[in-house]
This record gives structure tokens, sequence and C-alpha cells, in this order.
């Protein structure tokens, strides 16, 4: 590529360097179905959505936060929220939602409060309550990547006195989309005397929430506000493929704490965390979820899980111990050698890997790769791995015995 603006013809090889790329890329959650063509007529008009689209605005009319304020509605409704309840905002991604989510917290206890999270937790929990200044205790998950609730009762029954708690349920985790049951959290935080007003948990549905709502709900996890969770977030560039990075936080207003009324300068309040935010990828998510429609959304996920078992049984066929959760995506193997890493791109954590079945990636990516793993692991003689153990280390106490308030 040459110096200096990009000419048509660069932005042609460019586009077909990363087309190329994208059938190596199925470790990664991105859907590559969505066709933005019909709004690409909107990106010569600025957007942005200071300010928040609950609220009202003067002034700068290049916004869209009234759509931004019907995708949330739209979530709320999707995820059961009671409608008159619902509130939220777009933000740049899952992380920012659940340090949005997070803040709400903090404010409503004062910061006298303890996150809890798993050890499979995306790492942006640790980050997120790190930021925040907020003490952060890990519960053991077990080797199905999903929270260990009897342990989780025990950590929190030890909690400084009078500290409230917030849980952040993991729906979908990173490395073998384990779902977290948020009854189950509710219980053990029942057991170790957690009273209601003291609770929030949060669940961050980033990857899963969104296809597992797709379901009928007598077969989906209990996970969303029916099961009384008082946040939740969603990622748009993952399984709505939206092609540049968002997310979505959705709140439940009565246990919002009073908000700040800063005024910005177009005359909104500036509710959220950051100050100018993108009024294109509201419009894109909207979109997708409008043009996929409910029943697009569910062929959508079916056809993922589908191809997963397919992949599941591919494996099985060669001896690779392959395994998935049963409304997953994400099918968990023994981590490829690194020769076959430096071709595939795929997350490992310690001994294990994954690939992901998602949307618009068709099922002979994923062939292929299976027929390059099982030439490989044959041609080293591999032996199983150790059990997968998820993710992060479990923090002792002691590392966080001042962490409570600052
Ligand atoms: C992807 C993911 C995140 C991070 O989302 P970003 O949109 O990349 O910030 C957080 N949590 C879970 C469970 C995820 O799958």
């Amino acid at each position: 590529m040459t110096a200096g603006p990009l000419t048509l013809a660069d932005v042609r090889d460019l586009h077909q360097r990363w087309l190329a790329g994208a059938e190596f890329d199925i470790g990664y959650p991105n859907a590559v179905d969505f066709d933005v063509s019909t709004l690409l007529r909107l990106f010569d008009v600025t957007l942005n959505n200071v300010g928040h689209p609950f609220a009202a605005t003067t002034g700068f009319s290049g916004h869209t936060l009234g759509l931004e304020q019907q995708l949330i509605r739209e979530l709320g409704a999707m995820f059961r929220c009671p409608p008159d309840l619902v509130t939220g905002f777009v933000t740049s991604g899952s992380t920012a939602a659940v340090k949005a989510a997070l803040l709400q917290a903090r404010r409503r206890f004062r910061r006298r409060v303890v996150v809890y999270a798993s050890t499979a937790a995306h790492t942006c929990v640790a980050k997120a309550a790190d930021e925040l200044c907020m003490r952060l205790q890990l519960v053991p998950a077990g080797l199905d990547g999903v929270m260990d609730v009897a342990a989780l009762t025990e950590l929190v029954a030890q909690r400084p006195a009078g500290a409230a708690v917030v849980v952040v349920a993991t729906i979908g985790t990173t490395i073998v989309e384990a779902v977290d049951a948020v009854p189950a959290i509710h219980a053990a935080l029942d057991a170790a005397g957690v009273p209601a007003d003291r609770r929030w948990v949060h669940a961050d549905a980033a990857l899963a929430g969104i296809p597992l709502a797709t379901l009928d709900p007598a077969d989906r996890p209990r996970f969303d506000f029916a099961a009384d969770v008082d946040s939740l977030n969603i990622s748009g560039h993952k399984f709505l493929g939206v092609p540049t990075p968002c997310g979505a936080v959705v709140l439940r207003a009565d246990r919002c704490p009073a908000q700040d009324q800063t005024t910005t300068y177009t005359g909104a309040p500036d509710l959220t965390p950051a100050g100018s935010r993108s009024g294109h990828t509201p419009l894109l998510m909207l979109a997708a979820l409008h043009s996929f429609g409910a029943e697009g959304l569910r062929m959508r996920a079916e056809q993922c899980r589908r191809n997963a078992a397919e992949l599941v049984d591919l494996f099985a066929a060669a001896d690779v111990p392959a395994w998935r959760h049963q409304l997953g995506f994400t099918v968990v193997i023994p981590a490829p050698s690194p020769q076959l890493q430096a071709r595939w791109p795929l997350p490992v954590v310690g001994e294990w890997g994954h690939v992901i079945c998602m949307p618009g990636k068709p099922f002979h990516w994923y062939e292929r790769f299976a027929a390059e793993y099982v030439a490989d692991r044959n041609a080293a003689g591999q032996h199983p791995p150790a059990p997968h153990v998820p993710g992060q280390r479990v923090v002792a106490d002691a590392d966080h015995e001042e962490a409570i308030a600052c």
C-alpha cells in the first residue's frame, strides 16, 4: 500500500485482504452475515448521541437518540424487563457496558460493595472493578465453566460486615460458552444472608444473550430480567454481526440510583459515562435486529448450534475429545500445535482452545480446519490434555484487604 491518502485501489486491496483472512477467524465470535448496504447512505452525516437516550434533548439535531431508546426498549422486551422500568444505552462494547452497570451498582451502594464473578468470567470484569476501585472476589468455576454457587455462598458469607453484593453472571463464558444460573446465584445469596435490597446481579450476555433469548421460554436458561437480574449487556459485533465494535447495557430504572444531572452543551443531561457517543452504532444494531427479525435470529442461532454439533461429531470420529455445551456455538478442543495456531489464530487457554460456529461462516471453513487439525494431531501423536480449567486465578482475599472503598 502506498503512503498518503487511501486510493480506491488501496481500499479494494485492503478489503480483499480482510476478506481472505476472515475464513481463518473461526475462533472469534463475530457473525459475518449482516448486510449493511442499505445504511451506507448514512455515513456522510455526523451522528453523535451525546447525553442519554431516555432524556429530553434540545439543540444539536445530528443524533439517533430516539432510535437508541427504541433499541434499548426492544432489547428490554427480548430480555423480559418490565416495559415501564427499562432504561440503558449503547456503549462502545460489552467492556464499557459491564463497567457502566458496575458504576450504577457502586453508586447505589455508596461503594460499600464487593463484586463477585467466576474465574471463567471475561477479563473485562476485573478491569472494570479495578478502574472503579471496587473489590473483586473471583469464585471458582467448575470444569464445565459454570460458577460454583456453593463456593459463592461461602465467599459471600465472609464479606465485610454490611457490604452489599454485586454478582456478575456470565451468559456464555469466553472459552467454553458456559452459562451461569441466575436463580442458583440468587439462592446462594439467600443462603449467605444477603437481603434483596443489598444485592445487584448483572448478566454479562455479550455473546450468548440474544441467541439464547430466541429459544422458547421453557427451553431458555434463566438469565434475564424474568430471573431478576438488575442489568444485562450484549455486544453488537458478535451475534448481530455489526461490523464495528458496539454494545448495549439494559438496566432496571428502579434499581439505579438518582442520576448525576450535569448538563451537556446540547442541553441533554449527561448521564452516560462517555461524552460523545456513536449515533451510527445504535442504528446498525437496530437495523440488524429488524433485518433478521425474530424468526431470522432464531434460525441463525439454530444453524450455529447444528454446525457446532456436526463439528463435534467430525472431531469425535477422529478420536479428538472435542465437546460443547448443548445450547452453545463453541466447540472446545485440545489446543492446536504452535504450527497450526500460526495459520489459524484461535484463542487458547492452557491446554484447550476453541472454534465458534457463527452466523454467515460456512461449514466448509470449519471442515477444512478440522481436517488440518486431525492431520496435524495424528502426525504429532498427541495425547489427551489435562482437563480444561477455566481462566483466571482466584484472587486471595488478602490481596484486596483495603479495597472496599476508595
Ligand atoms: C466479548 C465479551 C466481552 C467483551 O466484549 P467487548 O464488546 O469486546 O468489549 C465481555 N464479556 C463476554 C462474556 C464476552 O463474550
